[in-house]
């Protein structure tokens, strides 16, 4: 056969033909006889064998009812660029690129043709000669290998019978008839073209390609018009099995297939010997432009889905669900559907972020070993608890499990003397689930493995067994980010564990996980509240001494030994100061505060008090939460901070379209004004201080002509530490901890990690000078830093504790008006101490804080105030030198006029 034109017409013409009409009324019953006498060799002379298939017959859609229309299409995934393509979703069936006819090469379509179904142009359906011999091979019990499915059936099978996945084998041959019965009907309704163009569209060609146009994509990177023969007998023979004969998975096996492939087009006429040499001799080369082509496309093709559409899918099918679809059709019409879905990520940003993350020099390196450059070591490999063995016998009815504890339990007394397994007290015999050598662990679980291997011979001689085990480790600590654009919410980049990522929708710990907070909540559960609803300024003071939360005997201790005293807010911030967080909490209330936390996007707060425990308590203020907050939604939190305190809700996607362009969903920002602007500014004035000169510093962008502002967090020794923080630009929280509670050695990678990331960021988007905005409401003043009140010269100046005056901004309404009444000046006497008389010789003044500390304070080491404190047994006037007046401090020290050297009598000069 030979395509010129004139012959393709000519062939179409008569496919259209009244001649071709009467013949395939013709096959249409050569066809039913033909199954009839397939039924009744099946069942050997049975009664109700036509009965049986003509209930299979009637049972079958009507042809009317159906549509091969590839109307499943994949749903495409686009970066917030609305043009480049993240991934596609598909299912069985889809299209992702759909390529009329016109556009499919006739030699590509001679490819599938000449492997599937090479008398396609001739039969009306089905291939009788096909039919018996799966008759044949039914009845020889053998797979349907010779199912003789036409393309006609196969499309079918695809768009009607949801691909064929039927479980029972009765159900198959049902699906066959039926498929093979709709197939006649089907030819009459369509052209062969059409038809062709419908299968060519649908079928599964292997890593995620459906469709001859995504295929060609994948494959080569090439539009299906560009496609030669020689790469077209490469895709081909995938059809058959998407899996065994993918090339880029078994080369080998694709290759004996695509010669079948050009065998079989030159028998049947399809090519010229020309285009089979053509294609014989690129053989080498294709294959190599192939893998070339892959390595090429591999970050981007990789099967696994990212962290980001894994969280992005979950918020479409919520958001679909909401729409008023079920959960099956949302699923379906997300993965079929051919939806367009307009994603905020970015990729510039996903990659950098992608990069650190996947760079294992970025964490603590494994215990024991040098350290990397995130400074300090402290990973170790964790045995996951799912740790289990089955021993199982050939009976079925004797079985033998293990889990963990019987590993932990059978190497008790395992002595390890390499030190590669960690235990709370080095000295433990046993093993450990955390250990720094995987290898030597592996090796002690296979001899374990052994032993139980060896037991169930003893105990069951003779009985055969099979071995089943599910082991595997993470590398712990484990890190999680977010990064957002704080103006409208939209989720830029995120990543949610360390290292690959292996398997769709696994652990997301950027947003599927709820970890304890830590001290990044003193800004939101403490300072904000305050500052917003309840009169307290960044100059408020608090005194960090001795604390107990209320009605509770358990203590709280600051990242510092000992207590600082009065401290203001900003310090509570930039020093992260624990005490004063949770006295300022207190002072403002739980309640108060909670409700900050449930207007900041919170999900997991615990406001209901029926078991006894809640939320609303102090220990919120430090970050103690009965069921922890996401990466996600801390991330959120600081954004509205970050965007003059108004709330975003985190978006993934923007836009939905379906498969003809209506818009679906429409994801708008949904934003709410959850503090004043004034404080969202306060607050962010404060968290600079952190970053330049406070816990945050580590975290500081360099070298840019904008701030950074942030918070760090510790929870419970160290379990849980995040940095939170933002620019005028982006918002980004990082979290690092150990899956299972356990103690961090190294506190600081994450911070390293969050600043690279950033600094990297922002120089990718070139971003230049910019200031966090300064709403209207501001006002400044001279405060003393140790009551908050306006300072007065020549009296806070003069303090001999820390320095006490500086400019502090405020709220308009939040400003002070009285002047400073925490200082006092007096006139000391030098020798005693104590307040001086005009009888005390060389009298001094002295700035002093009127200050009484408890007892209980003073009995737990007073704080950094207690020795400025004018104290009660040197407030009062001096014993030794009594009698004379006060001395009034705020007026000049009288000069003592030397007392006069009695001149001798007679005027004689004193001796020298
Ligand atoms: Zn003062
Ligand atoms: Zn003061
Ligand atoms: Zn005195």
């Amino acid at each position: 056969m030979n395509y010129s034109h004139y012959n393709i017409v000519k062939r179409q013409k008569f496919l259209r033909s009244p001649s071709r009409r009467i013949y395939s009324l013709l096959r249409i019953w050569l066809f039913r006889i033909g199954i009839v006498a397939m039924a009744f060799a099946l069942v050997a002379g049975c009664f109700g064998a036509y009965g049986a298939y003509k209930g299979m017959i009637d049972t079958a859609p009507s042809i009317d009812s159906i549509s091969v229309n590839p109307e499943l299409f994949a749903s495409t995934i686009y970066y917030n660029d609305g043009e480049t393509k993240i991934v596609d979703l598909a299912g069985v069936g889809t299209s992702q690129e759909y390529a009329p006819i016109s556009e499919i090469p006739q030699g590509v379509r001679d490819c599938f043709v000449a492997m599937e179904d090479e008398r396609f142009y001739e039969h009306n359906g089905i291939d009788i000669r096909g039919i018996f011999r799966a008759a044949f091979s039914v009845v020889k019990d053998r797979d349907l290998k010779y199912g003789a499915s036409t393309i006609t059936q196969q499309l079918l099978k695809n768009q009607v019978f949801s691909g064929g996945n039927e479980k029972s084998k009765v159900d198959k041959i049902v699906r066959k008839v039926q498929e093979q019965y709709l197939a006649v009907h089907l030819e009459d309704k369509l052209e062969k073209d059409t038809i062709l163009e419908y299968y060519l569209n649908t079928i599964n060609l292997g890593n995620g390609a459906y469709g001859i146009a995504s295929a060609a994509q994948k494959y080569f990177g090439k539009k299906v018009s560009e496609l030669t023969i020689s790469e077209a007998a490469v895709i081909a023979p995938v059809a058959y099995s998407p899996t065994l004969l993918n090339p880029l998975r078994d080369e080998e096996r694709n290759r004996i297939r695509r010669e079948n492939c050009l065998n079989n087009l030159l028998n049947a006429g399809f090519c010229t010997q020309e285009q089979y040499d053509e294609a014989m001799n690129d053989t080498e080369d294709v294959y190599a432009r192939l893998t070339q082509y892959a390595s090429l496309t591999k970050a981007k093709d990789t099967a696994q889905y990212s962290y980001f559409v894994d969280e992005l899918i979950d918020q479409l099918l919520i958001d679909l669900q909401a729409k008023g679809y079920s959960a099956a059709a949302a699923n379906t019409l997300l993965y079929t559907g051919g939806l367009k879905i307009i994603t905020t990520q970015d990729q510039e940003i996903q990659e950098i972020m992608d990069s650190y993350f996947l760079d294992e020099s970025n964490f603590p390196a494994l215990v024991g070993q040098k350290a990397t450059k995130a400074d300090k070591a402290g990973s170790y490999y964790e045995l996951s608890k799912n740790y289990a063995l089955s021993i199982v016998g050939a009976d079925g009815a004797t079985n033998k499990h293990y889990h963990l504890n019987d590993l932990l339990e059978f190497y008790k007394d395992y002595r390890d003397t390499n030190k590669i397994f960690y235990h709370e007290k080095s000295s433990n015999p046993g093993i450990s689930v955390y250990t720094t050598d995987i290898e030597a662990l592996y090796e002690l679980i296979d001899n374990f493995i052994e032993e139980k291997k060896a037991d169930f011979e003893a105990l069951h001689p003779g009985l055969k067994y099979t071995v089943q085990e599910s082991r595997n480790y993470t590398l712990q600590p484990q890190c999680a980010m977010v990064i957002m654009d704080q103006q409208n919410g939209n989720v830029l980049a995120q990543y949610g564990g360390r290292g690959e990522k292996i398997g769709n929708r696994v652990l997301n710990r950027a947003s599927d996980t709820y970890r304890q907070a830590g001290s990044t909540f003193k800004v939101l559960a403490a300072f904000l509240p305050a500052l917003d609803a309840a009169g307290y300024t960044l100059a408020s003071v608090f005194d960090d001494y001795y604390y107990k939360y209320p009605g509770s005997s358990e203590t709280v201790a600051n990242w510092y030994s000992g207590y600082k005293g009065l401290s203001t807010i900003r310090q509570g911030i930039w020093d992260s100061r624990n005490i004063v967080a949770a006295r300022c909490c207190q002072a403002v209330g739980a309640t108060t505060c909670v409700n900050y936390l449930l207007k900041l996007g919170f999900s997991k707060i615990d406001t209901d008090g029926s078991d006894g425990k809640s939320d609303y308590n102090v220990a919120i203020s430090l970050g103690g939460l009965t069921n922890g907050c996401s990466v996600l939604e801390m991330t959120a939190a600081y954004a509205a901070i970050a965007n003059r305190g108004i709330y975003n809700k985190p978006r993934y996607y923007t836009e939905v379209y379906d498969h003809e362009g209506n818009l679906l969903l429409n994801n708008g920002t949904e934003s709410r004004q959850v503090m004043k602007a004034t404080t969202a500014w306060l607050l962010t004035q404060a968290m600079i201080d952190t970053c330049e000169k406070g816990t945050g510093s580590s975290s500081r962008i360099r070298d840019v002509p904008f701030k950074t502002a942030g918070k760090t967090g510790t929870a419970h020794d160290c379990f849980d530490l995040w940095f939170a923080g933002y620019t005028p630009y982006y918002t980004a929280a990082i979290w690092s901890g150990f899956d299972n509670n356990f103690e961090q050695a190294n506190t600081m990678y994450f911070r390293y990690m969050w600043r690279n990331i950033m600094t990297d960021v922002h120089k990718a988007k070139q971003c230049g000078a910019k200031s966090f905005e300064r709403p209207s409401g501001i006002t400044s003043a001279k405060v003393c830093t140790k009551c908050g009140k306006l300072a007065v010269e020549g009296l806070c100046d003069q303090y001999e504790g820390d320095k006490c005056v500086m400019d502090e901004y405020f709220a308009v309404e939040n400003a002070p008006h009285e002047s400073c009444t925490c200082h006092v000046k007096v006139a000391i006497c030098s020798e005693t101490g104590m307040l001086a008389t005009a009888d005390c010789p060389n009298p001094i003044i002295k700035v002093y804080l009127n200050k009484v500390e408890t007892k209980e304070a003073l009995e737990h080491g007073g704080t950094a105030d207690t020795e400025f404190i004018l104290q009660e047994d040197k407030n009062k006037l001096c014993t030794v030198h009594a009698g004379g007046e006060p001395i009034d401090p705020d007026k000049p020290l009288p000069t003592k006029t030397p007392t006069p050297t009695p001149t001798p009598a007679g005027g004689e000069e004193p001796t020298t």
